[in-house]
């Protein structure tokens, strides 16, 4: 809806003083010139440039922040020109170099004849609302990122392996690569916490899922605890050889640490065992019944006297 010139043309002292002692600051542009013909004194207040300063659409865009500038110009000028009214969201510069975030609610005054006359509208300070919206994708991100990580180790959580594992599933299903698995789990930790309490249980925890966590570097490689004190890798596009590196490089590693396990019965430090798998996902394949194969090898390795890999 736009209002016609000869309505406006009754522009009060009431209105006036209304107006400009509001914290919305309005303004108006003739179109053909293209030129401030109004705006509101509040201006100074908020961005710090004089009031006559504010010449032409040129000051208006150029105190805007360089990444909104072109959305935010195109934006308006195509809704004038199609004489729709509009708001648009950027941060205007301040006379102290600070940006401010402005809503700009744009009116199109239309004459008799429908050609454009003039824009006029406000300016509403609505910094403090995006503080509240950046705050509030902050809190979420931080939400997301708690949901999916272990509250002792900081590595991924068991949910977050079952969305990677799904994901990687398909890709490995699509692209006819071979994925593979490695399921860890520490050698007698019930006899570790025993012994050496349960603080020192957890500490050790931590320590090996860091350690464990730096075993598989290349980029989609993913680790995660996967209940107690057990762990998993999911590596895509990696084939059996490889994953045995893998796996016989987390023992070196948990090795190289040199925890003292006083309550094994296989080494005086403490040891992991691991079932490893490999599959290249064909229709009719579960990933459910490849994680229990995994952890029957697993077991396998138990079995045959712990502190080793078993992968068929
Ligand atoms: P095995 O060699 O057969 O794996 O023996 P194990 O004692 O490691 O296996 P078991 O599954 O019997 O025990 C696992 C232990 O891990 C028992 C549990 O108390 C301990 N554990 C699980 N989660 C945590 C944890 O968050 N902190 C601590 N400190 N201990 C944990
Ligand atoms: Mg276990
Ligand atoms: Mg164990």
């Amino acid at each position: 809806m736009s209002i016609t010139t000869n309505e406006m043309n009754d522009d009060s002292t009431v209105y006036k003083t209304l107006l400009e002692s509001t914290k919305a600051i309005p303004w108006k542009i003739d179109w053909d010139s293209m030129q401030f013909v109004y705006i509101g004194p509040q201006i100074k207040e908020l961005l710090g440039w004089e009031r006559e300063s504010w010449k032409s659409v040129d000051d208006w865009i150029t105190r805007m922040h360089e990444d909104d500038r072109e959305r935010v110009a195109s934006f308006c000028v195509a809704q004038s020109k199609a004489g729709i009214d509009h708001e648009a969201d950027y941060r205007a510069l301040t006379s102290d170099g600070d940006y401010v975030w402005i809503r700009d609610v744009v009116h199109v005054v239309r004459r008799d004849d429908g050609s454009v006359d003039s824009l006029i509208g406000f300016m509403f300070d609505i910094s403090e609302r995006k503080k509240t919206e950046e705050k509030l994708v902050d809190l979420q991100k931080e939400l997301e990122d708690l949901s999916f990580k272990d509250g002792l180790t900081g590595v991924a959580n068991r949910r977050m392996f079952d969305s990677i594992l799904d994901l990687e599933w398909s890709n490995a299903r699509r692209s006819k690569r071979p994925l593979s698995l490695i399921l860890l789990d520490i050698d007698f930790f019930k006899e570790y916490n025993d012994f050496y309490g349960h603080l020192r249980g957890d500490d050790c925890l931590k320590l090996v899922a860091q350690t464990l966590g730096a075993a598989a570097t290349r980029a989609r490689d993913f680790f995660a605890r996967f209940g107690g004190e057990e762990f998993i890798f999911v590596l895509p596009e990696t084939d059996a050889e490889a994953a045995e590196k893998i796996a016989e490089r987390c023992q070196e590693l948990i090795a190289k640490l040199e925890i003292p396990h006083q309550g094994s019965k296989v080494s005086d430090c403490l040891t992991v065992s691991m079932g490893i798998g490999t599959i290249v996902p064909v229709h009719g394949d579960e990933q459910k019944e490849f994680v229990e194969l995994v952890d029957q090898r697993l077991y396998a390795a138990k079995d045959a006297g712990r502190n080793q890999k078993v992968s068929i």
